[in-house]
């Protein structure tokens, strides 16, 4: 399952979280925050993706996408490649 994670932190109680954007059996993307290893934490947060703005080389319109640091730059937004997601 591709998870893109957004978020790695820890809250007041101490416990470490990841926040991620999941694609479900319906192609949907959910949002959900999932309780972490702390010794894990180095691991996720090299997977954490960020948010990322391009122009798209064929309709020309501004997007956004997450990535993380090992994932190519996307140069073609989601109407017009929608096989991308
Ligand atoms: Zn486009």
């Amino acid at each position: 399952m591709a998870k893109t994670i957004v978020s790695v932190s820890k809250k007041h109680n101490s416990i470490w979280r990841m926040y991620f954007y999941y694609l479900n059996d319906d192609s949907e993307y959910k949002f959900q925050s999932k309780k972490i290893n702390p010794l894990l934490v180095w691991f996720y947060k090299l997977q954490k993706s960020s948010l990322h703005t391009n122009i798209c080389l064929i309709c020309d319109r501004q997007f956004q996408f997450y990535k993380n640091r090992f994932e190519a730059d996307m140069d073609i937004c989601a109407e017009c490649d929608p096989d991308e997601y």
